[in-house]
């Protein structure tokens, strides 16, 4: 028997945004060696595969899954979306390098409670990753507010240049680690004080590694332009790519822009490496955050550290039940969590149908009433957007979540179906995919997706995870470049 496994007539969408193409693909030792016609050969295990798609392992490049897949590393929520690869650190957030003195700040509280943070270096992450060996590859970015909370006892300021040192060397240990690249999380109250300065010498350490320079913008709000011209500016000044973390206009004031926001990013693009991730959603989660309380969207609690009965409810009623204003029922509730509806369709589609934006779930795995996208993000684009909306052709949807995504963070061999590439393969029913999570019954599994197959081993088949769990840790292996090409 020649291979592995034998995947056969399956029409095969290879993440390159090429429409799709029958072929049978045999597996060995975790690669891809053939895609052609093998009907003469046998492997130990064959799959009949016609009618269903082959496409690459969904790069899930926008996670909050740090600790998670160390914990939980079954990774199910992603696994049974056809997921492979998890990128972590993003938002500014990340496990490591971090050595707590109290409580995790916010949002860092996001990433679990003080225990699940246990990683002082970036290569104890790495080594804690490899040990539990979690279902699905793991890419990390660091945190710039993890980096702020270990040096400064006030993150209510600016830092001063012996912070920044101290801050720098972390980075670049991390970076030798095998870290992909810096994220910040400008808008949160941890990090919104760091001057544009703070984070151009810190992004300096970026420019000998060909990192990557991700960023949750300043302002999704109003001054969403000036908060992209910020990025760009850093990502130019350490020759870094940059990637705008779920790209929206936040807030009823703003909707309707993303028209300008897309001719920012195409103007960028021009000069300079740039692009964005989104989630097929019109709300946003994330903790709850009393700037953005207000009565012009509903707000839904997800959690509340001192009111765990209140998850599910919305704030207005929360409100009323107390005789409260939102505001003062919103700092009753802290610390807690929150959905938002505060976008409008019609952006998230503009943005999502954008050639310069990928999928990324941000999901939030501790919140225990999530955001639908946690289990439904990459299904939903499938089906709701590229099948029943008819937004864009299936292989775009699928090099959103594949081609582009690798290309764009430096993960070699990945995200296309080629010979030679890593086995991360999944298997789905093009008529039967969708996401079945909603903001109700946010915990459930999406439907139509057949096999995942993570570094040539199965791991999910019929509706259930298998119990293989065969991801490994995906280290930066060399600067960013041809990969990433502008429009
Ligand atoms: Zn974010």
């Amino acid at each position: 028997m020649k291979y592995d496994t034998l995947i056969r007539q399956a029409l095969i969408i290879d993440g390159s945004n090429t429409p799709g193409y029958l072929a049978d693909v045999g597996v060995l030792a975790g690669r891809i060696e053939a895609i052609g016609d093998l009907a003469t050969v046998t492997a130990a295990h064959e799959v009949d595969a016609r009618g269903l798609v082959l496409a690459p392992g969904f790069v899930d490049v926008h996670t909050h899954d740090d600790t998670v897949v160390i914990r939980h590393p079954q990774m199910l929520p992603k696994l049974s979306q056809g997921v492979t690869t998890v990128i972590v650190g993003n938002c500014g957030i990340s496990a490591a390098p971090v050595s707590l003195r109290g409580d995790p700040p916010d949002p860092m509280n996001l990433l679990g409670t003080r225990a699940a943070f246990t990683y002082p270096r970036f290569a104890d992450y790495r080594a804690a990753v490899e040990g539990a060996q979690p279902a699905v590859n793991v890419a990390a970015l660091i945190g710039h507010t993890a980096l702020r909370s270990n040096h400064m006892d006030d993150l209510q300021r600016t830092a001063t240049p012996d912070e920044i040192a101290a801050m720098r060397g972390q980075l670049q240990e991390s970076l030798e680690a095998g870290a992909l690249g810096l994220s910040t999380g400008l808008a949160y109250a941890s990090a919104f004080h760091a001057k544009t300065d703070e984070v151009l010498q810190l992004s300096e350490e970026l420019t000998a590694f060909g990192a990557v320079y991700t960023t949750h913008l300043r302002s999704e709000f109003e001054p969403v332009l000036e908060a992209m011209d910020e990025a760009f500016l850093i990502g130019r000044h350490a020759k870094a790519p940059v990637i705008i973390s779920h790209l929206k206009c936040a807030g009823a004031g703003n909707w309707g822009r993303s028209p300008q926001l897309l001719a920012s990013l195409e103007q960028a693009a021009k000069t300079h490496p740039v692009g964005c991730d989104c989630y097929p959603y019109a709300a946003s989660s994330s903790t709850l955050d009393l700037k953005q309380v207000t009565d012009a969207f509903r707000i839904t609690i997800t959690w509340s550290t001192p009111h765990p009965e209140v998850g599910g409810r919305d704030l207005q009623d929360i409100a009323a039940q107390w005789g409260l204003s939102l505001m003062d029922a919103a700092r009753r509730l802290q610390p807690a969590g929150a959905v938002y509806y505060g976008m409008d369709e019609a952006d998230v589609r503009r943005i999502l149908a954008h050639p310069l934006s990928m999928v990324g779930s941000d999901g939030l795995p501790e919140d225990p009433f999530p955001h639908p996208r946690l289990w439904g993000a990459f299904p939903r684009v499938l089906g709701h957007f590229s099948r029943d909306v008819g937004l864009f052709p299936l292989h775009t949807a699928v090099h959103k979540m594949t081609g582009l995504s690798a290309a764009r963070f430096g993960l070699t061999e990945r995200g296309e179906i080629r010979e030679g590439y890593w086995a991360d393969l999944v298997l789905f029913d093009p008529l039967r995919v969708r996401d079945v999570a909603d903001f109700k019954e946010p915990q459930r599994a999406a439907q139509g997706i057949e096999r995942v197959w993570v570094n040539g081993v199965l791991s999910y088949s019929e509706g259930q995870a298998n119990g293989q769990r065969s991801g490994r840790f995906l280290a930066r292996s060399g600067a960013l470049g041809g990969g990433f090409s502008s429009l």
